[in-house]
């Protein structure tokens, strides 16, 4: 296929972008293991390619495939989601203003008080979803507003339209995480965000086996170019091998997300109606308060919810021993289901409710996750 075909489908994008025909005839692509490549005598690169940390051909293949499957400019791959974040921050200089939600991806926080905290970014944390605080907690010097949507783990639905005009209004910029979504139902650049933030390691690789981060920017400006030489400078790049297996983790990336987010919505169902379940989180149910806006803005719902049983933190951890089916682990995105009551592993700083659980939902059949759910349901 030749890249100029751009009016291929989601899909189809997925299994060709980025792949040319292999001089070997090889149908599954080659791994370049190889850090350098070769000059002529004149000093003229034979090929494309320098030195590995600079790029080499299973990152192009991904980072390729991963601005078309976001309909963005460029693709860059990280070693991990939180090194795409670590370089997206980066991209701002000291001083900047920078707005994360209240929700957020726990992980993204500790980087922000953590090791950024020292390159001087003047952090304000909002109200997850609210237009309104946004709009109050914008200064002169932000310049990036981050948004998740929905959000980790509480399920809080944001508007990225409304988001990255009032952003744009104050002269700043809007990424949004889509992790949890994928661009298979929901695509943030063509929303109007500036960025797009990805954790590679949870359903682009899809089987819990491969780490990797992604920045896909709208467009070539300062951003891309920063970004651009915070990667081959900085250097947390993805390896060939991980590369490789990211880039095929996304020629099924539309089958296993739509398969299961058919799946999570009978979960959401079935635990909505369950005597001793309290609440779910789930944009997919029509109760959920971010239903209309993400019917607008997406195309589904996803495969990540959170629900909260009684009894408080004893009884979501008397649930979470009980579930036979469902892996206790952290992470999300693979084909086997993963639940978690995250009060557990966030500690004392948490904003979580201590009885919330967080589910994965895998490839497993629906009627034996449901049957499982139901057994660890008994009060
Ligand atoms: C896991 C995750 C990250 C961090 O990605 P790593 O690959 O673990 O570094 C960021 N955002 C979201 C929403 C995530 O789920």
């Amino acid at each position: 296929m030749t890249e100029s075909r751009k009016s291929h489908r989601f899909d189809t994008v997925a299994l060709h972008a980025g792949l040319g025909d292999d001089p070997t005839g090889a149908v599954a692509p080659p791994i370049h293991l190889s850090t350098t490549y070769s000059r002529r005598p004149d000093g003229e690169l034979r090929g494309d390619f320098v030195y590995s940390r600079e790029g080499n051909p299973n990152r192009r293949a991904l980072e390729t495939a991963l601005a078309q499957l976001e309909g963005g400019a460029h693709g860059f791959a990280f070693a991990s989601g939180l090194a795409a974040m670590h370089a997206l921050f980066q991209t701002l200089d000291p001083g900047d203003h920078v707005l994360i939600p209240e929700d957020l991806y726990h992980g993204t926080k500790v980087l922000l008080t953590g090791p950024l905290s020292r390159w001087g970014l003047e952090v304000s944390v909002v109200e997850s979803g609210s237009l309104g605080a946004i709009e109050r907690a914008l200064t002169p010097r932000t310049r990036l507003v981050m948004a998740e949507t929905p959000s980790n783990p509480q399920l809080f639905t944001t508007d990225i339209e409304a988001t990255a005009r009032i952003a744009h209004a104050a002269g700043a910029q809007l990424a949004v995480d889509n992790t949890w979504m994928t661009p298979v139902w929901q695509r943030p650049l063509e929303l109007g965000a500036d960025a797009v933030v990805h954790s590679s390691t949870k359903y682009f690789g899809g089987h819990s086996d491969v780490m990797g981060g992604a920045v896909v920017t709208a467009d070539g400006g300062p951003t891309s170019e920063r970004l651009l030489d915070i990667q081959a400078h900085a250097g947390a790049v993805p390896s060939p091998f991980d590369c490789w297996l990211l880039r095929r983790g996304l020629m099924t990336l539309g089958v296993r997300v739509r398969a299961q987010s058919r799946t999570a919505e009978r979960l959401a169902r079935f635990l909505l109606e369950h005597p001793t379940v309290e609440w779910v989180g789930y944009p997919g149910l029509e109760s959920d308060p971010g239903h209309a806006v993400t019917r607008r803005q997406a195309t589904g719902f996803g495969a990540m919810l959170s629900f909260r049983v009684s009894g408080g933190f004893d009884g979501a951890a008397r649930f979470a021993s009980r579930v036979e089916l469902f892996t206790c682990a952290t992470s999300l995105g693979g084909v086997e289901s993963l639940l978690e009551h995250r009060a557990l592993v966030e500690g004392p700083d948490s904003k979580t409710p201590d009885d919330l659980l967080r589910v994965s939902v895998g490839l497993e059949d629906p009627e034996d996750l449901i049957a499982d759910l139901s057994a660890a349901l008994v009060p």
